[in-house]
């Protein structure tokens, strides 16, 4: 049977960068991935990268392409009432800046400079399951070109998302499971135009929110809120459009531009924790831990953290017979994740139309307005947005 120190399920962002991190301290490691790489190199999901994420990526030689190709951002647009008001975070943070940069071309970069350094991936590996996760001796088994496969490990690293196997292998009763659906989803839509907008904007809107979000100089992402379960066929192309033009016009006549449609999907959204990050040999990170809802672009960014916090602690324990910080990866992990569920939270029920069926529904669209007059009215309301949009120091 092969043999590694440490068995990774999942190669997305938490998965390849914890590859790449464990590879720089030495420390042996492969990565099984269920679906192919085309699939995985073409999946359109996040887009913006925190300062740190970015710096992290910069350091350990993983963001050339990033550097050259990413779009460097110091502020956002917030539309309320059909007023713009920006928030330029890296002034009132220290001047730390973001990076728009398409997931699927970050993974595509990490699968390319993993494989080019000889590390181990094996992509449509079928079925994976973990067993002995409680002992010292965890295996991981999958099937590929339908072959049974068997990988020893010391070691397993649960990257694969919400919907991976990984969690679902912590024996009942151990971990503490945080969910909680929210009343909001988003057409995510994808077009080839050029953006109409140089930095993000979200715009609250009495018909529901919309955000034109930034990928490069031919293509743009937008979000239009929905309810939970709306199907996407009640979404042709015409309708998004016009409600994008709608939900994001302004009293100074900012114009839309318009272009074929690419990809079009609805996303429920949720808050979801679980607690503790770890079982046995088992350490989960990423997506498979937590899930935030998307409006403050975190969930890429907590999967990096997570990231970098286990192949530290994995690498203190292999390389320096030092149990601490693996011993605390859950709780280091925690603190920084419920500071993100919290902005993420807040930062959704701020900026969307509240739902018809909720309780007291005037008086908290009175209360929301109320923020949000705040936020354009302080300086110090803005720094705290900022702080936390750009990822705070400390957590
Ligand atoms: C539709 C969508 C839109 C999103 N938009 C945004 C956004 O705009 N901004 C933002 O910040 N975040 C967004 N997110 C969240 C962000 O993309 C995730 O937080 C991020 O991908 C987490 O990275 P991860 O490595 O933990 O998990 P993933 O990226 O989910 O990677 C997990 C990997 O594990 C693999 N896998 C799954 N099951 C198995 C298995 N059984 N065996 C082997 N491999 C398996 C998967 O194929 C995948 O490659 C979005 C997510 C989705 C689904």
């Amino acid at each position: 049977m092969a043999r590694t120190c440490v068995g990774i399920v999942g190669a997305g962002p938490a998965g390849l960068v914890l590859a790449h991190l464990l590879a720089d301290h030495g420390v042996e490691c492969v990565v099984l991935e269920q679906k192919s790489r085309a699939y995985v190199e073409k999946r359109v999901r996040a887009g913006l990268l925190e300062h740190r994420t970015v710096a992290l990526l910069d350091e350990r030689g993983l963001a050339e392409r990033l550097r050259a190709e990413g779009q460097v951002h110091r502020g956002v647009e917030l539309r309320f009432a059909g007023e713009r008001h920006r928030i330029p975070y890296t002034e009132l943070y220290g001047g730390r800046e973001m990076v728009v940069y398409a997931q699927q071309e970050l993974v595509a970069d990490l699968i390319g400079l993993w494989l080019a350094r000889g590390g181990e991936l094996a992509f449509e590996a079928e079925d994976v399951s973990l067993h002995g996760i409680d002992g010292e001796r965890p295996e991981l088994r999958w099937r590929a070109a339908g072959r049974d496969e068997r990988l020893a490990c010391e070691f397993v690293a649960g990257c694969d998302g919400y919907h991976g196997v990984s969690r679902g292998a912590v024996p009942d009763g151990v971990l503490r499971v945080h969910e909680l659906a929210l009343p909001f989803a988003w057409v995510g839509v994808l077009a080839a135009v050029a953006p109409s907008t140089e930095e993000i904007i979200y715009a609250h809107h009495a018909d529901g929110f919309a955000g034109h979000m930034l990928r490069s100089a031919a293509v743009s992402r937008f979000y239009l809120q929905t309810t939970p379960d709306d199907p996407i066929e009640r979404w042709p192309d015409g309708r998004i459009w016009e409600e994008l033009a709608r939900r994001l016009a302004t009293r100074d006549g900012w114009k839309l531009r318009e272009g074929p449609v690419l990809e079009k999907n609805v996303t429920d959204m949720r808050s979801f924790v679980v607690e503790p990050m770890q079982f046995g040999r088992l350490f989960l990170a990423g997506d498979a831990a937590h899930i935030v809802p998307p409006t403050g672009a975190k969930g890429l960014n907590l999967a990096v953290a997570d990231a970098r916090v286990l192949a530290d602690a994995l690498a203190a324990r292999v390389r320096r017979n030092d149990p601490a910080p693996l011993e605390a990866y859950s709780a280091t992990c925690l603190r920084r994740v419920w500071r993100v569920q919290e902005f993420s939270s807040w930062m959704t029920w701020l900026i969307h139309r509240l739902p018809a069926e909720l309780p007291d529904r005037e008086l908290r669209e009175r209360l929301q307005r109320a923020q949000l007059e705040y936020l354009f009215a302080s300086r110090a309301a803005m720094a705290s947005f900022a702080e936390n949009y750009v990822g705070i120091e400390g957590f």
